[in-house]
């Protein structure tokens, strides 16, 4: 048996499953989450779909985004609880607590940082994004895919391989996204409702952030910062920073780009790295983790102080690889 059909067989019949994604949402941790919950809905199974953070407006798109809870009520009970792309339960955010007492635990990621908890684990760090450990489980339920279905799994695939362009990308990648448009869900129609559909305000964040953009360590790293000042000014809200990074990697010779986000909890940091470079090295330093291409952790201090600490491990990361 595979994890996949693994999961499935116990899922199938359960009273009531409860699907918790990541904190600060991304396309693959709500469409993965959205698909599998769809997929027991449509067998008639009872299923609650928790996100902590809610759902950022540009996966409102999703067929049954409405759905989702970001609090969850008192006194109802869950049989089994599904971590869909949690390293660790913690990244489920507040509603982590809900899985407490829960009889059967699912931990489905592919993060390399997994802590490795669950009593049913689907974990691979080579799967481009949790859409593809996702795909099998649901087409045990499904096995007739509907075009609402495909299109959360595609939501997921595409955002996390950045519409299909990272190395991540691999043959199977490209198998389940052609199964997935063969069912009904178009890779044209997703990529616009996610990238293509922003607010004007997105836009001066973006061109404030490139403008405060600055290079370390002889042009190998790129970093720029988001601050509440910076929101308050252009109108922009937090998950309007989503493509800045992604600018900052495209820059020629830059092996890290970090981007360090003012949150009211703290300096949320997101990490990318090219080449041989480790971003979950850097973010697991400071408690956090994630892929060798993608990594993020929350720093606390001032946001100087911050910006400093890291750099400092991100020279150390680009010591050792250089070494190496
Ligand atoms: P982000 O910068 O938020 O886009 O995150 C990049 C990648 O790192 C994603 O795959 C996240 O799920 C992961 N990640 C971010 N923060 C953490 C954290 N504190 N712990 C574990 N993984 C994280
Ligand atoms: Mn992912």
């Amino acid at each position: 048996m595979t994890p996949a059909t693994r999961i499935a067989e116990a899922l199938r019949g359960r009273s009531h499953v409860l699907l918790l994604g990541h904190v600060s949402p991304d396309g693959d941790s709500l469409g993965s989450t959205l698909a599998l919950a769809r997929a027991l809905w449509t067998c008639g199974q009872h299923a609650t779909v928790g996100s902590a953070d809610g759902v950022p407006t540009m996966y409102r798109f999703l067929p049954g985004s409405e759905r989702i809870q970001t609090a969850l009520p008192d006194g109802a009970t869950y049989d089994a609880v599904v971590f869909m792309e949690c390293s660790s339960p913690e990244r489920a955010g507040a509603l982590a607590a809900r899985a407490a007492g829960v009889p059967l635990w699912v931990n489905i990621d592919h993060h390399v940082s997994n802590s490795g908890f669950g009593d049913l684990i689907d974990h691979d760090p080579a799967a481009a994004a949790v859409g593809e450990l996702v795909y099998p489980i649901v087409r045990e339920f499904l096995p007739t895919l509907d075009a609402g279905t495909a299109t959360c799994l595609l939501c997921a695939l595409l955002t996390d391989t950045g519409s299909f362009r990272y190395q991540s990308v691999a043959p199977g990648t490209l198998r389940i996204a052609a199964d997935l448009v063969a069912a009904g869900a178009s890779v044209a129609e997703v990529y616009e409702q996610v990238y293509e559909n922003r607010p004007a305000s997105a836009l001066h964040l973006l061109g404030k952030a490139l403008d405060r953009c600055a290079l370390a360590e002889e042009g190998r790293v790129a970093w720029t910062v988001v601050t509440q000042a910076m929101l308050r000014e252009t109108g922009a809200v937090m998950e309007d920073s989503e493509g800045i990074i992604g600018a900052l990697r495209g820059i020629a010779g830059v092996e890290v780009a970090a981007l360090f986000k003012e949150e009211p909890d703290g300096i949320r940091v997101s990490l990318r790295a090219r080449g041989r470079v480790r971003a979950h090295v850097i973010a697991g330093a400071f408690g956090g983790g994630g892929h060798a291409a993608a990594a993020g952790f929350t720093g606390h201090g001032s946001l100087d102080d911050v910006v400093r600490q890291t750099l400092e491990v991100v020279q150390r990361e680009l010591g050792a690889v250089s070494e190496s």
